[in-house]
């Protein structure tokens, strides 16, 4: 069976990003990003998360912890009754990676291990980092924040580019 997917940045997307966050304690999610999540799994797509965490390479945290963070995560979400399909990240900063935003590398490996169908599948990110790994993967994509010529959407949250998904 062929899956289409979106792919969901972290910080900024799923979490304010105003402090960072280093620690379970540090995440505090959007009030709508359980339903969101939850809203695009009712609708058949699968839902991924795919962040950057060069923090690990750079020292402030291990992957130990980002685990942690990602655990307490998916808590918060089954409470709301919203699951993820697959979390990756990228722990590299300076060193050469395909998987770090702008490369497409987490995405196909998701795309590569669950069978989805790029074309008709989303990369909703805030930087232009993700737009530019959502294009260069093949998906369609939408920009959190200010607007980026190069996504296919720009909007203010996840709450309102889930209803551009649903509505294209
Ligand atoms: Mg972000
Ligand atoms: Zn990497």
């Amino acid at each position: 069976m062929i899956h289409k997917a979106v792919f969901l940045d972290r910080d900024g997307v799923i979490n304010d990003n105003t402090n960072h966050v280093n620690q379970p304690e540090d995440l505090v999610l959007y009030s709508w990003t359980a339903s969101s999540i939850r809203r695009l799994k009712e609708a058949g797509y699968l839902v991924f998360v795919v962040t950057n965490q060069g923090g690990i390479e750079m020292g402030y945290f291990t992957e130990t912890d980002l685990n942690a963070i990602h655990a307490h995560m998916e808590a918060i979400l089954k409470e709301e009754n919203a699951t993820l399909d697959e979390i990756i990240f990228c722990p590299h900063f300076k060193s050469k990676c395909d998987c770090r935003k702008p490369n497409p590398g987490m995405i196909l490996t998701l795309a590569h291990k669950h069978n989805v169908d790029l074309s008709s599948s989303w990369m909703v990110g805030d930087f232009a980092t993700d737009i530019q790994a959502g294009n260069a993967a093949g998906c369609r994509t939408i920009k959190i924040g200010a607007p980026d010529p190069d996504a296919d959407h720009s909007c203010s949250d996840l709450k309102k580019a889930v209803d551009h998904i649903l509505h294209n």
